[in-house]
């Protein structure tokens, strides 16, 4: 089973992307988190794009294909994969679909969380990380805050700011979306594929949600 998770910046993607990933046994495909982790492995692709991420702006397709499309050709992705964070224009989604073609694969259904501009400011500005990779556990500062500050609750790892999760960036991460992202939305109600989630409210309850239209697709 192949799935998209499509969203603004803070809609929820990664949380219900782990979530899914746990229940179906298929792996969560970020292309911000390896993008993330290329950043701080200092690697040639982390140096060209860690400007464009800081910035909130889209890393140029070339070198986001280039790196999807090795990794779903990956033995983990040969069951199913949750992609999140891509594709992000039309371009991409024209190009992921000729990536899948090639390996035998279609997308199943692309889900698109909704949450109002005002909540996903909030989210950001408040949201901290685990440092450790392995774990990544996610808090906010103000809605579920860790219980020693600064330190996760799984782990005991310190927690850490995205760069790109302060109050500057977010206004044009969140531009970018509008204009390069959301025409998505249309692209796959044409291919009737997409299917809208209501991403405010409690977290067991939109997985519950994601789940239903999951299997009932
Ligand atoms: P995310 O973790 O999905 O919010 O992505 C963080 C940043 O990584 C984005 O603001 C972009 O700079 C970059 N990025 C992630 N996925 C893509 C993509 N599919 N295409 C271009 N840039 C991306």
């Amino acid at each position: 089973m192949n799935l998209l998770l499509m969203g603004p910046p803070g809609a929820g993607k990664g949380t219900q992307g782990k979530r899914l990933g746990a229940k179906y046994s298929i792996p969560l495909v970020s292309t911000g988190d390896i993008l993330r982790a290329n950043v701080s492995d200092g690697t040639d692709l982390g140096k060209k794009a860690k400007s464009f991420m800081n910035a909130g702006e889209l890393v140029p397709d070339a070198l986001v294909l280039e790196m999807i499309s090795d990794r779903l050709a990956q033995e983990d992705c040969a069951k199913g994969f949750i992609l999140d964070g891509f594709p992000r224009n039309t371009a991409q989604a024209e190009s992921l679909a000729g990536v899948l073609e090639g390996l035998s694969k279609s997308i199943d259904l692309a889900l698109g969380i909704d949450v109002p501009d005002a909540e996903l400011v909030k989210r950001l500005c408040g949201r901290r990380i685990c440092t450790n990779k392995a774990c990544g556990s996610g808090y906010h500062l103000d809605f579920d805050p860790p219980k020693a500050e600064g330190i996760c609750d799984d782990c005991g790892s310190e927690l850490y700011q995205r760069a790109d999760d302060c109050e500057e960036t977010i206004g044009a991460r969140l531009k970018v979306y509008g204009e390069q992202t959301a025409p998505l939305i249309e692209y796959y109600t044409e291919r009737k594929l997409f299917k809208a989630i209501d991403g405010t409210g409690p977290l067991d309850g939109i997985t519950a949600i994601i789940v239903d239209a999951v299997d009932g697709r």
